[in-house]
């Protein structure tokens, strides 16, 4: 399993590019897709633009209208079971209103999303490991509007509603948000049940489920306790899943008093994430995260454990080649 964990570790930030189908709306208006794939690339698409010029874009992978919610799992899957591991691990679904964002986190009960699917996953790796690891799984559900976080499972709770903010924690720790519910989760079957009464939660307070939604962020929060029985090590480690406000307000000024209030705090916040990513990516050495008011931490893996990962990647990988060698030296010995 190592080997293969390792041989799917491409890296620490993948990006992946989902295209959602014309809804009914688009097909009785006689809307056409701008997006082109060629079925050879399976990381690029094209926008072609009115003027039939096309523009390229490359992408880790390119999920297509037709890719259902288990292909979008599977090439999820081997970056949210790394939080078994010990490591913390953050996904984040990016886009404009209306592009499938919550279908694909949360999703619909015939057509559960990463959210789901995830915690299923989790359950299912822990129990695997029986006997050598112990796991113990905490979800935590909370909303972030105009810089303002409220808690999704409070109502689960007997607690009273808190005021909550984002916590400092120690060097290279993870950012903490006392106060905030965690609910222990046991299996499968409590845990759609939890993720729908808090999405029910964030809709409260809105006429408009879907307007409010837009204008928020949504995060759901996995807290893995391990405990290794071999040697008795002990890893606390984070899963972020995040539904992110819509990007349509992204360089896009609002007039009114609330509403501008709003496009700000939501501009600021996805700029400042679009500087930390652009950081991270480009492997600058110093990571912006203190431009997102209140939060700082250090990266999710340290530098020595991503390169002692990848000399594992290069050992497997010359293991898969030795093989090769050694079963071309037997057919020739064979033969
Ligand atoms: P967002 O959260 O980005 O605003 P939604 O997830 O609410 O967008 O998607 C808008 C609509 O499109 C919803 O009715 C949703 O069910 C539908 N939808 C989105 N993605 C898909 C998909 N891949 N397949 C089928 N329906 C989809
Ligand atoms: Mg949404």
């Amino acid at each position: 399993q190592l080997y293969n964990e390792v041989i799917e570790l491409k890296g620490n930030i993948r990006v992946f590019c989902r295209c959602r189908p014309l809804n009914k709306a688009e097909n009785a208006n006689g809307s056409t897709s701008v997006v082109e794939f060629d079925s050879s690339q399976e990381n690029e698409l094209q926008i072609v633009s009115s003027d039939s010029s096309k523009k390229q874009f490359k992408f880790d992978y390119v999920f297509k209208p037709e890719d259902n919610q288990e292909a979008v799992f599977a090439q999820t899957k081997p970056v949210v079971t790394s939080v078994l591991d010990g490591y913390n691990v953050c996904i984040f679904a990016y886009g404009q209103t209306g592009t499938g964002k919550t279908f694909t986190m949360e999703g619909t009960p015939e057509n559960r999303g990463v959210n789901y699917r995830t915690l299923e996953e989790l359950f299912r790796v822990s129990k695997d490991r029986n006997g050598i690891m112990r796991y113990e799984l905490f979800v935590s559900m909370l909303e972030v509007y105009n810089e303002k976080i409220r808690d999704l499972l409070v109502e689960n709770s007997n607690q009273p509603p808190k005021k909550l903010e984002i916590k400092q924690a120690a060097e290279g720790g993870t950012q903490e948000v006392p106060g905030l519910t965690e609910a222990q989760v046991y299996g499968t079957e409590e845990v759609w049940e939890l993720l729908k009464s808090g999405a029910r939660v964030r809709s409260v307070g809105s006429t408009n489920a879907n307007e409010l939604s837009s204008r928020s962020h949504c995060l759901l929060r996995v807290t893995v306790k391990g405990e290794n029985l071999i040697n008795g090590q002990k890893t606390k480690s984070h899963l972020w899943l995040v539904d992110l406000a819509g990007s349509e307000r992204v360089g896009k000024i609002e007039v009114d008093g609330e509403r501008l209030k709003e496009s700000q705090f939501i501009n600021k916040s996805l700029s400042a994430l679009g500087d930390v990513i652009s950081a991270l990516a480009s492997k600058s050495g110093h990571i912006p995260y203190s431009r997102v008011r209140g939060i700082e931490s250090g990266p999710a893996r340290k530098q020595s454990d991503i390169s002692e990962l990848f000399k594992y990647k290069q050992m497997a990988e010359k293991l898969k080649q030795d093989e090769k060698e050694t079963k071309k030296l037997q057919d020739n010995l064979q033969s």
